[in-house]
């Protein structure tokens, strides 16, 4: 098996011609090539049907939309806030258009409807990042896969998540096409996906119980409100996985540390941005995801949550090798300019110009 360091040999551009033949097609343009693309089921359908036709039907594929989908989700994460909380949070809605934006966030001024937000990017994205880690995860010691993996990652965190903009349909295509005809990575990414899903509305709906029970927090610390929600959200994960039985199952065990996963891509994300263009988090009111993870670490460390935990253990180790490996990665090809090329600078500067960052 071949070590970093090796890796990283084969991958210097600066020994081509001679390791040509282990060179990956360069699919970051292609990637990146796509324009705004908001989603749209049936098209989504056609396009899934032709990478993996052989493996299920357009009716299981139908039925599982059907099965799950964003509103049913809220409407399990509202039902157990009743179960567990005794808050039904019922005059609450859901949003869910483009726009430009992979935080969820709840709308709520006490006197007008609250709705929860859930961009569609968001939901792109998240599908999209976790797909291409498992399946890097997965083939690791395949170069041609780890090469566009990390290039996939890379163009999510650096076109998606810093500027907001929506995957095209080169894009997506292309990510398909490294998945296709492997029928492990994609019921593992949506699995994952629905159970971060799960945990970001309940998030957003803490936010609101914690108001309506008249839950302050001081101004030096307004981070602990985001502690808070985080630790009633991810209590409602963990009981849907415990209580649910195995036929009527919403949320798989073995994704109990997808949040984690979900903080994961935000350190990504804020980490990518760093390395690329020297920026620095700071929002007083969102602690690192860090910090983050740690408390959901805390929390389900307690006796209270008992359950099969061996293969959540195990995919969430094999992600977190690929986390270290494009953290190293980036920050080595950064370093040799080697990623001038997907630098968008200029651009980054007028959005701090703006007061975005
Ligand atoms: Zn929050």
């Amino acid at each position: 098996m071949l070590e970093k360091e090796d890796k990283d040999f084969l991958y210097d551009e600066d020994r081509i011609p001679f390791i040509e033949k282990f060179m990956v097609p360069q699919m970051y343009d292609l990637f990146k090539f796509g324009g705004d693309m908001v989603k749209d089921d049936e098209r989504g359908i056609k396009r899934m049907m032709q990478y993996f036709s052989e493996f299920f039907t357009e009716e299981q594929l139908r039925e599982n939309m059907e099965r799950y989908n964003l509103p049913k989700m809220f409407e399990v994460v509202k039902g157990y806030f009743k179960k567990e909380y005794g808050y039904a949070g019922e005059d609450i809605t859901l949003s869910n258009r483009y726009q430009h934006t992979i935080n969820s966030y709840i709308y709520n001024d006490q006197d007008n409807p609250a709705f929860v937000h859930i961009d569609e990017l968001f939901e792109s994205t998240v599908i999209a990042f976790l797909l291409a880690m498992f399946k890097w995860s997965k083939d690791f010691d395949d170069l041609d896969i780890y090469g566009d993996c990390f290039r996939y990652v890379l163009f999510l965190m650096n076109d998606v998540c810093i500027f907001g903009e929506m995957q095209g349909q080169y894009a997506n295509d292309s990510l398909l096409q490294l998945i296709s005809g492997d029928v492990q990575i994609l019921p593992l990414a949506e699995d994952c996906y629905w159970t971060i899903v799960v945990f970001s509305l309940a998030h957003e709906l803490a936010h609101a119980y914690l108001a309506d029970i008249g839950k302050s927090y001081s101004e030096e610390h307004p981070e602990k409100e985001e502690f808070d929600a985080d630790m009633i959200a991810y209590h409602i994960v963990l009981k849907i996985i415990m209580e649910q039985e195995d036929d009527k199952r919403i949320l798989e065990k073995y994704t109990y540390l997808a949040p984690m996963m979900y903080m994961d891509f935000f350190d990504l994300y804020y980490y990518t941005d760093r390395v690329l263009y020297k920026s620095r988090f700071f929002d007083p009111q969102h602690p690192l995801p860090i910090d983050r993870k740690k408390r959901l670490f805390a929390l389900v460390n307690r006796d209270e949550y008992d359950f099969d935990t061996v293969d959540g253990n195990h995919l969430y180790g094999g992600f977190l090798d690929v986390y270290d490996e494009y953290r190293d990665q980036i920050l080595l090809k950064m370093e040799r300019g080697k990623l001038n090329r997907v630098l968008h600078t200029e651009r980054r500067n007028r959005m701090r110009g703006n007061g975005n960052d």
